[in-house]
């Protein structure tokens, strides 16, 4: 199959975040300095020169994007200011949109207009169905309750599981790898290791273990507090324990996110120099989602909620704007992408093996 050239693909790439990339004179030394590039895995200066050429179907095909996990040592190093970190990240954010099948990922990414319009819509959307039950605080939280099973059953099935078929098929099907079901099995493993550690940023910034222990206690609160408010219903129960645990986890959302937006705003390493939209609203959202859950079990410990219905509306706005457009479309899913990117990988060796 002939390889295609897209002349546009530098421009289409700033739209992604991508900065000053065609500076680059292939010197190598961002190769050289990356603690997870090695001699059969090599990038990113690959990738930079895959993406000066426009070679986007090799890019489509590669899932070395995902194998950096942003230490920044190559932007640091590189003598062009060609920002090698920083490419990787936004190729990550292009595969993001090629992945879905929708279409609404890119579109999301490219403009900024749309994002705030459709976080307005929903917002709209939840002030129309409250007011549709008449405030209603039972009726509020019951559905509520029940909105957060129907996303996430329907997020799965019509938006990840297609995705990840359509990431199979370009990264492990057109890359020609042939594998039998057997291997698929034997790697799960890693899939999910990958998912919950993260354990390759440990060794990405080895000077900043204390980067990876946040992400990890990110990664199991929230998806503690997914489980405590979906299937123990927190907001609902009388357990002393459940009551106790979600106020934890909550807590600890709180604390890293708010670490985050404040290392975003400091700008002091090169992971956090260039911030995109998408990241923003990514950090910001997850802050509002660890205070607002907080805040609602609080008000129903301090029989206050009744009288103040606002702080649960608002919760069930940040909570469908997170679940309707952060989760399925922004930065959320590159923690998807990134733990199956792992597996293919795994499973792909293990072919050629
Ligand atoms: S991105 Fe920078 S460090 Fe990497 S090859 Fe190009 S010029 Fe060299
Ligand atoms: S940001 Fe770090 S992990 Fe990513 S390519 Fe550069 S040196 Fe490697």
């Amino acid at each position: 199959m002939a390889t295609r050239i897209n002349p546009r693909f530098s421009e289409e790439l700033k739209k992604y975040g991508a900065i000053n990339m065609n500076a680059c004179y292939n010197c190598g030394t961002c190769t050289a300095v990356c603690s997870l590039s090695t001699t059969d895995d090599s990038f990113p200066r690959e990738m930079v020169r895959l993406s000066v050429l426009g070679l986007e179907d090799d890019i489509k095909t590669s899932l070395k994007p995902w194998e950096c996990y942003y230490c920044g040592e190559c932007t640091t190093n590189c003598p062009q200011t060609a920002n090698p970190g920083e490419l990787m990240m936004s190729l990550r954010r292009w595969l993001t949109a090629k992945y879905d099948w929708t279409g609404l990922s890119g579109l999301l990414y490219k403009s900024m207009s749309l994002t705030l319009f459709a976080m307005l819509l929903v917002f709209a959307g939840v002030l129309y169905f409250a007011n549709s039950v008449n405030f209603n605080l039972e009726q509020m939280l019951h559905t509520g309750h029940i909105f957060e099973m129907v996303a996430i059953g329907t997020i799965m099935f019509v938006i990840f599981v297609p995705n990840l078929l359509r990431m199979w098929n370009f990264t492990v099907l057109k890359a020609g790898v042939k594998a039998p079901f057997k291997t698929y099995v034997t790697a799960l493993s890693d899939l999910f290791v990958h998912m919950f550690t993260q354990k390759r940023s440990k060794d990405c910034d080895e000077d900043d273990s204390f980067r990876w222990l946040e992400h990890f206690i990110l990664v199991l609160s929230y998806l503690s507090l997914l489980f405590t408010t979906v299937f123990l219903n927190w907001f609902g129960t009388g357990s002393i324990l459940i009551i106790i645990f979600g106020y934890i986890v909550s807590f600890l959302i709180f604390v890293v996110t708010v670490d985050f937006v404040s290392s975003r705003m400091k700008k002091k390493k090169s992971l956090n120099k260039f911030s995109q939209p998408s990241d923003w609203f990514f950090v910001i959202w997850l802050l509002l989602m660890g205070i607002t859950a907080f805040m609602v079990r609080l008000f129903i410990d301090l029989n206050i909620l009744e009288s103040n219905k606002w702080m649960y509306i608002l919760h069930l706005t940040v909570l469908a704007q997170w679940a309707l457009i952060i989760v399925p479309f922004g930065k959320w899913t590159h923690f998807l992408y990134r733990s199956f990117a792992m597996y293919f990988s795994k499973v792909k060796s293990m072919a050629l093996e």
